[in-house]
This record gives structure tokens, sequence and C-alpha cells, in this order.
């Protein structure tokens, strides 16, 4: 059995649609179908999340939400129309109507149960057009089905592990193909709650580990995974077999194709996913496995993202100072700061962080600290690096990656503030700054995969 979660572009108009549902169709193993909101028909489109995000601000501000409510029905009204199933329409419509127009209690979960809509009605309608064409599919609400989350501390929705043993018995009948909509669960008190943003991907993993899949199928608008960012350089190369660990790197620093944290559920669980265009479904896509058949190039991919700051803090002879490091990470703890990487020489240590939530106001907090507790000798922060990963698990048994990526660099007058090699050796990262961050992937795909 296969779960098949199908995304936005794939989701945005009636001829899209039907695609989704022929693709469904021609596997009889395609039982559980996980869908996105409608997504951008061109270019210049609005995603119907973000125009339900409009609508709750309007509401909340005061403002009339009845216009661009009407943007939100307007699409699910030319979908319906378009699919020839206009019963559908009352439904979808009741549904947003009632929870746009319900009471707000806090700001944080109103807005979340609005923007949950967009994925609620494409469920509905994709339900209603497979059995307006004769088969059997079911809408699968997500409090019924058990789909229990909450907030961790820093805010993000995860998953209650009771979850998934409720969710495993969501196949009562074998031959209804079971439509669930993504990016939203419940809180055990009953209130709507949303993954961030591209979290449909979430659910659909959570779904395929659930049910034991075979494989979980997600459906886009690109044949492969490529091995850069393909807006920043012409024709990458294609990735077809990568493993969860490089993946984990490459979505950790930017990769945008599948949601960083919908690679867990699949992991823990053994699950291959298989990335794949609903427009060319008969490509082979890309797969992301727990061990690779083969190896098409020694590196990878090549990632890059914008908003991490560091703080190097110097000490001399704080190699010989017990629990240095420890009061360290302490002080960050105690400020709630998450710390993402942390290089070290021998009398000095860099703390790499989010920009977003070392805030001017915590670093000052936090600086102030580390001078005055520790006793630090000199304490410098760069607030606006870019963090750039060279991932590749063939790397391991390779000489002078980083002789190359690191020459490269400097020849094109990227300046590394941040060098570190993990220690699994798959992966390199580098620091830089944010305005080198498109430059620095450019030069280094340049230099590693035309060897
Ligand atoms: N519709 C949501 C978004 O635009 C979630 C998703 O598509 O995965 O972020």
């Amino acid at each position: 059995m296969k779960v098949s979660k199908f995304g936005g572009t794939s989701l945005a108009n009636a001829f899209q649609i039907q695609k989704v549902c022929s693709i469904v169709l021609s596997d009889p193993d395609r039982k559980v179908v996980v869908v996105s909101a409608p997504g951008k028909r061109t270019k210049d489109d609005i995603k119907v999340t973000d125009l339900l995000i409009d609508v709750a601000t309007t509401r909340i501000a005061g403002n009339d939400y009845k216009k661009p409510l009407e943007l939100v029905i307007d699409r699910f009204r030319e979908i319906c129309g378009e699919l020839e199933i206009p019963d559908a329409l009352p439904a979808v419509e009741k549904a947003v109507t009632e929870v746009v127009e319900a009471a707000i209690y806090d700001n944080v979960s109103y807005i979340d149960s609005v923007k949950a809509m967009g994925e609620d009605s494409s469920a509905r309608i994709v339900t209603e057009y497979l059995n307006s064409t004769g088969h059997k599919a079911h809408y699968c609400n997500p409090r019924e089905c058990g789909l229990f989350l909450e907030h961790n501390d820093i805010g993000k929705a995860v998953i209650l592990d009771e979850s998934y043993d409720n969710l495993s018995t969501l196949r009562k009948d074998e031959d209804t193909i079971y439509i669930f909509p993504g990016f939203y669960g419940y809180t055990k008190a009953g209130q709507i709650i949303t993954f961030s943003r591209g979290g449909s991907d979430i659910t659909g993993s959570i779904l395929a580990a659930a049910l034991s899949a075979e494989v979980y199928e997600n459906w886009t608008d690109v044949d492969n995974v490529y091995a850069v960012n393909p807006n920043l350089v012409n024709n990458p190369f294609p990735i077809r077999e990568i493993t969860y660990d490089e993946m984990r790197e490459l979505a950790y620093a930017g990769f945008t194709v599948l949601h960083e944290d919908a690679l867990y559920p699949a992991y823990v669980r053994g699950i291959p996913i298989n990335i794949k265009n609903t427009n060319n479904p008969s490509a082979n896509g890309t797969w992301i496995v727990s061990k690779r058949t083969h190896y098409d190039s020694l590196i990878t991919g090549i990632a890059g993202e914008k908003g991490f700051s560091s703080v190097t803090i110097s000490k001399y002879l704080m190699n010989q100072q017990v629990g240095f490091l420890w009061n360290i990470m302490r002080i960050f703890m105690e400020e709630g700061v998450s710390i993402e990487h942390i290089p070290s020489g021998i009398d000095t240590i860099s703390v790499v962080v989010r920009k977003k939530y070392f805030t001017p106001e915590k670093q000052e907090i936090i600086c102030n600290r580390i001078m005055k507790e520790l006793n630090a000798d000199n304490i410098k922060v760069e607030r606006d690096l870019a963090i750039v990963m060279i991932v590749g698990e063939a790397m391991a048994n390779s000489v002078g990656i980083m002789a190359r990526a690191a020459s490269a660099l400097s020849n094109a007058g990227i300046n590394l503030r941040i060098v570190n090699q993990g220690a699994s050796e798959i992966s390199m990262m580098f620091g830089v700054a944010e305005s080198y961050c498109s430059y620095a992937q450019k030069v280094l795909y340049k230099e590693l995969f035309r060897y």
C-alpha cells in the first residue's frame, strides 16, 4: 500500500485535480491520498493558504473580511464547476465560512483554523470528484482519525505519539480510497493546529509511517530533486537516489522540495520516499532511502540558507577550564535560544544560532552574561550569516574535497567566517556573509560538479 501526497500545484485547478485522480486510479496500491490546498495556477497567482491567512488577519483587524473570503470561495466555485460537481460547493462553502466566522479566543489559534481550510476543502473536493466518477472515496477528518498535535517549546506543531496508533486503523475498507487533508491536526482540547508552511508533507509522512506503507510518494511539480537550487544553475544534476541523512542535511540548509520535518516519521520506520512529478508521472523521480544502491557523483547536493548569527567567544586557556563550554550552553539554554552548531578552536568557540530567535535584545543579554559570568576575554557577534552545505556520503572516503571547496570560495573572493566538517563526514558547512549565499553555492557547484 502506498501513501500518496499531492502538493499545491497538483491541486491548483480542475485540470490538475483530474491528473491527480488519474494518477491515484492508475495504481490500485494508492489507497491513502494526502492533499494540499490549491496552490498557484500561474507565477503571479496567490495560493489559497495565503488568501485564507489574509481573510483571518483582516477579520482580526476588525475590517471587512467578506471580500477576501469571496476570493477563496471563488477559487473553489471555479474548481467545482469545472469538475462538474456543483453539489460539492455548498459543503465546502459552509465549512470554510463557519470557521472564518467563529468566535476569536486567541489570534494564533484562529489563524491556524482558518488557514487549514484550504487543505480541508481540497480533500472534500477530491473525494466528491472520485465518487462522482464512480469510485469509492472517503473524506477523512483528522480529528475523527485521531491526528493529535501540540506545540513544542519553540512553538512548532509536533505529533503526539498516540496518533500513530490511532491512524494505523484508518483503512477500514480495502476498496475505498481515503482522502486526508494535509497540514493540520487537532489539539487534545479539540482546536485545529497547523504545521509550519509546506506542512502537508509532514502529514503524508506521518500517515505512511502509521500505516507501514511500502512507499511514501510525494507528488510535486518537478521531475527530480536537483543537486543545487535550479534557480541558481542551468540544468543542474538530477538526484536519483539520496539517503535520509543526506536529505536531512540538505533540507536543513535550504532544500525546499520536501519539508524538513517530513523526513523523520518515514525515516524512523524505514519507509522509502519517492518524490514524483504530477505533470510527468512516468519519470522515476528521486528516491530517499536508508541505504543507497549506487552513487552517481561524489557530492550529492549543495544548499544554502540565510538567517544565521554566530557568537564567537575567546578565552585564553579555555581548553583547560572544566565546564567552560557547558556554561556557555547553559546561558543560551536559560535564555531560550536553541544552538545550531558549535565549531570550536583551542581558545575560541563559535556558537551558531538562528537569527530569528537571537534578537538584538537576546544578543545583549547573552553577551553580557558570558562576559560577566564566564570572564571571557572577548566576544564577537556576526548577525547576518548564511550557511552553505556540501553533502554527500561518498565524500567520506575521498581526500581533498574541503581543500577544493575552500580554495574555490577564496578564489571567488568569498570570505569564510566558519568552516565545519560534521563528525559523520557526510557534510561540510561554510558560514559566509548573507550577501554571498547564492554566489557561494554557484561557485561550489561549478567546482565540485564539473570534475
Ligand atoms: N498549504 C500549506 C502551505 O501553503 C501547506 C502545504 O501546502 O503543504 O504552506
